[in-house]
């Protein structure tokens, strides 16, 4: 078949590698001039399955409610004319019960495993040499690291969950923290202790998916960037075609991955996706020859800031904010994750050439992507990734290739697929 994807962040571009692995002759469209230029570009980079708690939790209401009233929040809730913000958020406090949290956790979590063992067969296949897709990864496992006792022994009842589903844990003192990274030394008396996922990974997702997208090029498959998509053709239950700004482009079958995007796409052709933009903040630091820059990837789950090592670089992450579309940021919104971490890892990089950026997490309520058909029998949904779509993206790339191909997955998908 000739499939066409819409989108090329990090979900268009593995979702094209899948399908043309499995024989298909794929063009991706991309309005930025390269791919991963979006959200795909400046997230923590976490392959973090041990990450895989929805935001819609019990505890989320009353989080919200306060953010509405103080500031310097990790989440900042700002009322809005937009209505859409108010029907996805009611949509979003529908999930928060104990039981949903939980189902729709542990589905997450699924997801999340399959996606890392997908991305390993990725990244080790033998017709893919180890040069052709580098893109900084550390196997170190990621550190969850608490400031209290009492927060890290809930972080750890918490944790029993995921256990429960196979994730590997382990329970470090603060001098097994510093043992296992020594650049956390300063910070000692901090932290109480972590729970290091031995499993979780960290790798920069944009290198990974420029690599990828020029692999599936070589290979014989469209990446168009440049082309922006304006709407979809259909015709009775089909879909004909996508306008784009130079032309019409048409295949047999149509993988919407357009991340935040997707939504308004969708709604011009009947299919509701309640997908709202939660903004996030980054910063990528050059170590610089600083003596002590993290050995690998970790999270302060009081300050909800998370650190990745790339390389010769640091990327550091914060905030979940709704502001609708805008992605403009100032110096001020990086001040708190960026004194955190010096404070964290004084010598661990060089701090006055921090590049900012902002993106926007395509969430849905229940922090789960929506695949599969509606209405339009060739039309695919592979878009809603949320807070870990990097993690989520490969194992979400096979399920649509393999719901494409009429295959059963390799994971049970119920509650997964439209
Ligand atoms: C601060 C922050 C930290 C994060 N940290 C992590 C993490 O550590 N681990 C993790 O797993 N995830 C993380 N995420 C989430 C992750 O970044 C996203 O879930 C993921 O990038 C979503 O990928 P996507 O391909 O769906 O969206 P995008 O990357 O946004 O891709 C969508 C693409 O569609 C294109 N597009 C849109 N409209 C059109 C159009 N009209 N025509 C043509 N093309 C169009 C866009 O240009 C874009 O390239 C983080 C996100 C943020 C914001």
């Amino acid at each position: 078949m000739r499939i066409i994807v819409l989108g090329g962040g990090v979900v268009g571009v593995t979702t094209a590698y899948q399908l043309q692995k499995d024989g298909h002759e794929v063009v991706l469209l991309e309005k930025n001039p390269q791919v991963a230029d979006e959200t795909s570009w400046g997230n923590a980079g976490m392959i973090a399955p041990g990450h895989s708690f929805v935001w819609s939790s019990p505890k989320a209401p009353m989080i919200l409610l306060k953010s509405l009233f103080l500031k310097d929040q990790a989440l900042r809730f700002r009322l809005s004319a937009d209505p859409r913000l108010y029907a996805w958020s009611w949509r979003f406090l529908l999930e928060c019960t104990a039981d949903k949290a939980k189902r729709n956790t542990l589905l997450k979590h699924r997801l999340a495993a399959y996606s890392q063992a997908v991305l390993r067969e990725v990244i080790g296949a033998e017709d893919i040499a180890r040069e052709d897709l580098a893109y900084d990864r550390n196997d170190r496992g990621i550190l969850y690291f608490h400031r209290s006792q009492q927060a890290l022994d809930a972080g750890i009842a918490n944790m029993r969950l995921l256990e429960s589903d196979g994730q590997l844990i382990k329970v470090l003192d603060r001098d097994e923290v510093v043992a296992l990274d020594p650049a956390l030394g300063h910070a000692r008396e901090k932290i109480a202790g972590a729970i290091w996922c031995p499993t979780d990974e960290t790798g920069d997702p944009a290198k990974f998916t420029r690599a990828l997208a020029a692999i599936v090029a070589r290979r014989g498959g469209e990446i168009r960037t440049g082309t922006a998509i304006v709407g979809l053709e259909t015709s009775g239950d089909a879909v004909t075609g996508v306008r784009t700004g130079a032309g019409t482009v048409k295949g047999d079958a149509y993988v919407l991955a357009m991340g935040t995007a997707s939504a308004g796409l969708a709604r011009t052709v009947g299919i509701a996706l309640p997908i709202y933009p939660i903004k996030g903040y980054s910063l990528t630091i050059p170590i610089g020859g600083q003596p002590r820059p993290p050995a690998l990837g970790s999270v302060d789950e009081h300050n909800l800031v998370a650190i990745s090592r790339f390389g010769d670089r640091i990327r550091v992450t914060a905030t979940a904010e709704f502001a609708g579309y805008d992605k403009s940021h100032t110096p001020s919104d990086f001040a708190f994750m960026k004194r955190v971490t010096q404070e964290l890892y004084p010598e661990g990089a060089d701090y006055g050439r921090a590049e900012m950026w902002a993106g926007l997490r395509p969430m849905t309520p229940t922090n789960l992507p929506f695949f599969g058909r509606r209405h339009l029998g060739n039309l695919y949904l592979n878009t809603g990734h949320g807070h870990i779509g990097w993690t989520m993206s490969h194992g979400s790339a096979r399920i649509t290739a393999d719901l494409i191909a009429g295959r059963a997955p390799a994971i049970p998908v119920d509650g997964l697929v439209a």
